[in-house]
């Protein structure tokens, strides 16, 4: 999953970008408001982190600018304490959430976790497809309860794969939501990252689209094809 950091103060960007890698993510920073709207309207983030104090465009004006443009990736505001109204403008540009400053790194991501999920369908921090377990809060994975050994690359693959279980994700997707902006990406690598997974987690819980991408298989299916 990608999230995008609109953050003027340096330290507290860094702080987020670091908390947010830490925890299994690709992140893309962006320190005024100008940067965070062109990034947010030209990349296809999970989920943003938006403050709405920022130089050049405030968080506001951008939000809805990206709503005005049918972007409806989840957005969080970074707001004041004393700032009420700021909240009540942020939800009504299209906010999904807040939190207050100064704030606990702790909170905004259990935040972002349920952002997350809440997006893709799933209500609870463990997200299930058989046996295999996606712990969103320890950032790993299980199978019948034991912890799959991932690297970053494979976990954040088989992360976005199980948010979105049972549908056919293409290779360019899986490639815009597993690296930061600034990595220098190769498709084919997805390629070796799924036959990693398929190693591990068993080669028949990722099916491959021909010519389409990658599906992970839901129980459901799975029956569907054992009884049909
Ligand atoms: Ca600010």
């Amino acid at each position: 999953m990608r999230i995008l950091v609109v953050e003027d103060e340096a330290d507290l960007r860094r702080q987020l970008g670091d908390a947010l890698t830490h925890a299994g993510y690709a992140v893309d920073l962006a320190a005024d408001g100008e940067e965070g709207h062109f990034l947010g309207d030209t990349e296809p983030y999970d989920a943003v982190i938006l403050d709405l104090g920022l130089p050049k465009m405030d968080g506001v004006s951008i939000l809805e600018r990206w709503r005005g443009d049918g972007h409806i990736f989840p957005v969080m505001i970074l707001t004041a304490r004393d700032r009420w109204s700021e909240k009540v403008a942020g939800f009504d540009a299209g906010a999904d959430d807040y939190v207050t400053k100064p704030f606990y790194t702790e909170e905004v991501l259990a935040r972002l976790r349920a952002l997350l999920r809440r997006a893709s369908g799933h209500a609870v921090a463990a997200i299930d497809v058989g046996a295999l377990r996606l712990d969103t809060r320890a950032a790993r994975a299980t199978i019948n309860g034991d912890p799959i050994k991932l690297t970053a690359h494979e976990y954040k693959v088989l992360a976005y794969l199980i948010h979105h279980q049972g549908r056919v994700v293409p290779r360019t997707e899986l490639v815009e939501h597993i690296y930061d902006q600034d990595f220098d990406r190769d498709s084919n690598t997805i390629e070796v990252f799924i036959g990693r997974l398929r190693k591990k987690i068993g080669g028949d819980r990722i099916e491959t689209e021909r010519g389409l991408g990658y599906r992970l298989v839901t129980p459901e299916a799975e029956q569907n094809r054992v009884s049909g």
